[in-house]
């Protein structure tokens, strides 16, 4: 049996690094999932996932994230939870509640209270600064707020077959208050099933949940189309759709594996991404749309430097 993750943006590579030679020795991938989204959660310089998160119009900081199990296909999500350090682990621990598995705002946070998940202040004082820069330019330049977001949504599959999904993000900047987006809604931010595959989304979440994107990979690969085919078929007819019906289409990525360890990304925007397998060392990749179809580079260190520098540039 082969393994692997995929997983959306170069904020992925550490977790998909460490918990891929995890899988090697045999853990599971709902472990290697949850760790390596807790990774990207609790690094403060990403700023669009948990902790250091783009704050919300008020400067709360309120996350979704989500958790598929693609052998029982149990799904547990929250949405606009506050002040709790890892919002995956408390999806995936709703991933096992027969109801109650969807919870948001003060009732996602308030379970998480309960039962004991960590809770700490979660808005960075650079995330605070971020969010003042910001207003700034907005009002300066009359500019949309909403520029500035990226989920990590990421696949992970084991040496038994088994294949989960999950997705954490603060959502788009400046959203208001209560907005939720792609990533904890099934079929949208994310979707598996272990004898088919899986897929994630990033992007505007507004217009992923028009198509269902997430399911519609899934879907294609379950038709028998290989994963880059279902997945380039899935993000670029529905682009075409978008454009068609409303002259323009937000941006829309999506990551997908198959249980063989295959994989699959279409775009519409450039994107960074990061995959390894049984047979490939963990890389950076970059993407960008070329017809209806995907052209994928390796990151080059002169990208991955520009990166780093950027993400943990002094703020004004
Ligand atoms: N899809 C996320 C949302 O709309 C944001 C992102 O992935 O960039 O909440």
């Amino acid at each position: 049996m082969s393994f692997g993750m995929i997983a959306t943006w170069r904020m992925a590579y550490e977790g998909v690094v460490k918990m891929t030679a995890e899988l090697a020795k045999g853990v599971t991938a709902n472990q290697a999932l949850v760790e390596a989204i807790k990774m990207v959660e609790d690094y403060p310089y990403y700023k669009s996932v948990g902790f250091g998160g783009l704050p919300n119009e008020e400067g709360q900081l309120e996350l979704d994230a989500a958790f598929m199990d693609g052998d029982t296909l149990d799904i547990g999500a929250v949405a606009g939870i506050q002040e709790t350090k890892n919002p995956i682990v408390v999806a995936e621990a709703l991933s096992h509640e027969r109801f109650n598995s969807f919870l948001v705002g003060l009732g996602a946070t308030k379970y998480a209270k309960e039962q004991g998940f960590e809770q700490q202040e979660m808005v960075t004082e650079r995330a605070k600064r971020l969010w003042e820069l910001r207003l700034e330019e907005v009002q300066k330049n009359n500019l949309s707020p909403y520029d500035g977001h990226d989920t990590v949504g990421m696949i992970s599959l084991d040496q038994a077959g088994k294949m989960v999904a999950g997705t954490s993000s603060s959502g788009l900047f400046m959203k208001k208050r209560g907005r939720v987006g792609d990533s904890p809604l099934s079929g949208s931010g994310f979707y598996v099933d272990s004898q088919i595959g899986g897929a994630t989304a990033t992007g505007l979440g507004e217009d992923l949940m028009k198509g269902c994107l997430s399911y519609e990979t899934v879907r294609l690969m379950g038709e028998g189309l290989s994963p880059q085919a279902a997945v380039d078929q899935a993000v670029y007819r529905f682009n075409d759709k978008l454009v068609e019906r409303k002259s323009k289409a937000g941006a829309l990525s999506l990551v997908c594996m198959n249980p063989q360890g295959q994989w699959g990304i279409a775009t519409n925007v450039e994107f960074s991404f990061v995959v390894a397998t049984e047979t490939e060392a963990p890389e950076v990749y970059i993407a960008r749309p070329e017809g209806n179809r995907t052209e994928i580079v390796v990151a080059t260190k002169e990208w991955l430097k520009a990166y780093d520098l950027r993400i943990k540039k002094p703020l004004s």
